[in-house]
C-alpha cells in the first residue's frame, strides 16, 4: 500500500516528510526512507521495519538544514514487491553517483528488459528492486545531453505498468517531478503561496495539515513542481490544465479525495490493490509463490464457501484451483452449505471467502467444516476478523478498508488471491508439469496491475449506456467458463447499486429459458473477450440479435467480428486467458456505478444493504 510524501521549500524538509509519511502509516510499508536535496547535494537515509527505526536518523538532515535556501525532499514507505525487506532495497533508489533520487509505487512490469539493457551499459545495481532502473535510466539519457526534464519524458514512456513516481535531481535544485501511469495509487499535489512551499502525497491525509487546495495527477500524466507552481503535462509533453480541488477537513473527504464517492474510488484504487495484494507473495522472475501460514500440504478437494459477491470470486477461483492447481474444488453458497450435509474427509479444506471476515453464514459453513474434520482457510480483508481467527491459514486481501457497501475492490484482491493460492498448491505438486505450470501462471501476475490500471481510464462509453439504459427495468448478463460468474457478478452490482432487476447466467443456458425474455426492450450484456470459448459467444450474440435484444460486449481492443454484430462494445486489453475475470469485471462494476449516478441513487449506502452481514 505504500506512501510517498514530496516537499519543497525553506522548513525543514525531513521533519515534514517524516511526519506526512506517519499520517500515511496505516496503509502498510515494510521500510521507509527519505532524501534530502540541500546546497547541491542528495543525502539519503533509510531504514527497515517501522518509521520510528527512521527517526533516529533524521538528526543527521537536521545537522545540515538552513533556512536560508529551499530544500527539496522524498520520502516512502515500501511494501516490497521485488527483493526482500531490506535497507539497500528501501527507497529512495540513487543514480551511480547520487545526484539522482527516485521513489516509486506500483510494479515495474518490464524491468527485467530494462534491467538487462542496463547491465548491458555498464550499470552496476545496489537494490534489488524494480523502482532502481528509473534514475540509472535517467541518468544515461543526460550523459547523452538531454536535460532532467527531457530525460524524465523519455524514462517514463519506456515504464509499463500501474506506477506513481517521484523523482529530484541535483541539475535543478528546487524542483521535483512526479508522474502518475497505469491508474496506480494517487499523486496530490498542493502548493502554499505564502510561504512558497509545495508538498505532494500519495494520498491527501499525508498534506492536509499544510494545504487543502490540491491538484490530483491522472493516468499518464507528469507534474514538474517548483515551490510556487505545478507545471502539468501529458506524457507526449503537451500541458494540461486542470484546476485544484478543496478539500474539507473532516476524514470522509479527505479519504475520498477527488473522487464523489467511494464506490468509485474504490474502483478505481483496484490496480493500487492488485499490487498490494500481491506484494511480498510472487517473486515474478522465478515465478514462486510464498503464502505464510500455509503449510504446502495439498489438498485432496477444496470447498469454497461465500456469500454475495464472494460466492461470484469462488465461482471464479474454482477455474483456477482446478485448471492451475489440478485439485478439484466445489462451491457452495455458505447459508447452503451445512444443509447439505456434507461430505468431508480429512485433507480436504474448507475455504471460506469473506471481505469482512465477519459474515455469519460464511463462518457458520467454516465451522461445518472444522467439525467434520477439513482444514479450514480462509481469504478476509478484515485482519483479526473471526474468518480469520477461525482458519488455519489465512490470505488477507490488503485492499485497505473498504467504504462503499458494494464490493469492488475486495472482489478483485479475492480473484487475485485465489489466483495465488492455486499457483502455490500446483508448485507443491509431485506432477513437474503442474508445478511448471503453477510457476508460468504466477509469473503472469506481473502484468495485472498494468492491466487493470488500463480498464479504468477514463471512457465515455459508462455513461453512454447510462443514458440510454436507466429506465430499463431488466437486464440480462451472459458469459461462459470463468466469465460465467463474471455475467453472474455484473447483474449482482447492477441490482445492488441501482435496483434494477439483472439476471447472469452461462451463456449456454440462455437457450434454456432465458431466451424467452429477449426482445427489444432487454439489454444484454455479453462477456465475449477472445478467450477458448470465444467462438461459441459468437454464436450466442447471434441469438439474441436474432431475437431483437440490444446486445452490449465486452469485447478483446481490435475484435472486429463482435464489433460489427453488437450494439455498444466496451474494450478490454489482450490478456492470458486466466487473468481476463480480473479485467471483465471492472466494466460490470463501472456500469453499475454509471447507472446508479444516473438514477440518483445512494452510492456507497444502497438501500437495505449492510457491508458487514453478520446476521444468518
Ligand atoms: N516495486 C517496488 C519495490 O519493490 C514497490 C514499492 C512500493 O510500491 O512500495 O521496491
Amino acid at each position: 500500500m505504500c506512501g510517498i510524501i514530496g516537499y519543497i521549500g525553506g522548513n525543514d524538509a525531513a521533519s515534514i516528510i517524516y511526519s506526512g509519511l506517519q499520517r500515511l502509516e496505516y496503509r502498510g510499508y515494510d521500510s521507509s526512507g527519505i532524501a534530502i536535496l540541500n546546497a547541491g547535494a542528495i543525502d539519503m537515509q533509510r531504514a527497515t521495519g517501522k518509521l520510528a527505526n527512521l527517526l533516529p536518523k533524521l538528526t543527521h538532515f537536521q545537522a545540515t538544514h538552513s533556512s536560508s535556501n529551499k530544500q527539496v525532499g522524498i520520502g516512502h514507505t515500501r511494501w516490497a514487491t521485488h527483493g526482500g525487506i531490506s535497507e539497500a532495497n528501501a527507497h529512495p533508489h540513487l543514480n551511480q553517483d547520487g545526484t539522482i533520487a527516485v521513489i516509486q509505487n506500483g510494479i515495474i512490469e518490464n524491468y527485467v528488459e530494462l534491467h538487462t539493457e542496463l547491465q548491458q551499459a555498464g550499470v552496476r545495481f545496489h537494490s534489488e528492486t524494480d523502482t532502481e532502473v528509473v534514475p540509472h535510466l535517467l541518468d544515461l539519457r543526460m550523459r547523452s545531453g538531454m536535460n532532467f526534464e527531457q530525460a524524465a519524458f523519455a524514462v517514463l514512456r519506456r515504464l509499463r505498468g500501474a506506477n506513481a513516481l517521484v523523482m529530484m535531481c541535483t541539475a535543478v535544485p528546487g524542483r521535483m517531478i512526479a508522474a502518475r501511469l497505469g491508474h496506480a495509487g494517487g499523486v496530490a499535489i498542493g502548493h502554499d503561496e505564502a510561504t512558497g512551499e509545495a508538498f505532494l502525497a500519495s494520498d491527501v491525509p499525508g498534506i492536509l495539515e499544510h494545504v487543502r487546495r490540491v491538484t490530483f495527477l491522472e493516468d499518464g500524466e507528469v507534474a514538474l513542481i517548483d515551490a510556487w507552481h505545478t507545471d502539468l503535462r501529458k506524457l507526449d509533453g503537451t500541458t494540461v490544465q486542470r484546476s485544484a480541488i478543496t478539500i474539507a477537513w473532516d476524514p470522509v473527504s479527505a479519504e475520498k479525495g477527488e473522487y464523489r464517492h467511494f464506490m468509485q474510488k474504490e474502483i478505481h484504487e483496484q490496480a493500487r490493490a492488485v499490487t498490494d495484494t500481491l506484494r511480498g507473495r510472487v517473486n515474478f522472475e522465478s515465478g514462486e509463490v510464498t503464502l505464510n501460514g500455509f503449510d504446502g500440504v495439498r489438498p485432496t478437494r477444496i470447498f469454497s464457501v461465500a456469500c454475495g459477491t464472494s460466492k461470484n470470486s469462488a465461482l471464479v477461483g474454482r477455474f483456477f484451483f482446478e485448471s492451475i492447481a489440478r485439485i478439484p474444488t466445489e462451491v457452495d453458497y455458505g447459508s447452503e452449505f451445512r444443509y447439505r450435509d456434507p461430505l468431508l474427509q480429512p485433507g480436504e479444506v474448507v475455504l471460506g471467502i469473506t471481505q469482512s471476515g465477519e459474515t455469519a453464514d460464511t463462518l457458520a459453513a467454516m465451522s461445518e467444516g472444522r467439525n467434520k474434520g477439513a482444514r479450514v482457510w480462509s481469504i478476509v480483508n478484515s485482519v483479526g476478523s473471526q474468518a480469520e481467527r477461525a482458519a488455519d491459514a489465512t490470505i488477507a486481501m490488503r485492499t485497505g478498508p473498504e467504504i462503499g457497501v458494494c464490493s469492488t475492490k475486495t472482489f478483485l484482491a479475492s480473484l487475485v488471491d485465489q489466483y495465488m493460492l492455486a499457483c502455490f498448491l500446483a508448485q507443491r505438486s509431485s506432477d513437474a508439469s503442474i508445478v511448471a505450470r503453477g510457476h508460468e501462471c504466477a509469473r503472469a501476475l506481473a502484468l495485472l496491475p498494468g492491466l487493470v490500471g488500463r480498464m479504468l481510464d477514463v471512457d465515455p462509453i459508462y455513461e453512454q449506456l447510462a443514458q440510454r439504459f436507466h429506465d430499463r427495468r431488466h437486464f440480462l448478463f451472459l458469459g461462459r467458463g470463468p466469465n460465467y460468474p463474471i455475467a453472474l457478478e455484473g447483474a449482482l452490482k447492477l441490482k445492488e447499486v441501482s435496483y434494477i432487476h439483472a439476471e447472469g447466467y452461462p451463456a449456454g443456458e440462455m437457450k434454456h429459458g432465458p431466451i424467452a425474455l429477449i426482445d427489444e426492450h432487454m439489454p444484454v450484456v455479453c462477456l465475449t473477450p477472445q478467450d477458448s470459448v470465444y467462438a461459441k459467444m459468437v454464436s450466442q450474440v447471434e441469438q439474441v440479435r436474432a431475437r431483437g435484444g440490444t446486445v452490449i460486449a465486452v469485447i478483446t481492443r481490435g475484435d472486429e467480428v463482435i464489433r460489427a454484430k453488437a450494439d455498444h462494445v466496451i474494450e478490454i486489453p489482450p490478456a492470458p486467458e486466466l487473468l481476463l475475470p480480473m479485467l471483465t469485471a471492472i466494466p460490470m462494476q463501472r456500469l453499475a456505478y454509471h447507472m446508479a449516478l444516473r438514477l440518483g441513487c445512494d452510492v456507497d449506502q444502497p438501500r437495505n444493504l449492510a457491508k458487514s452481514v453478520t446476521v444468518e
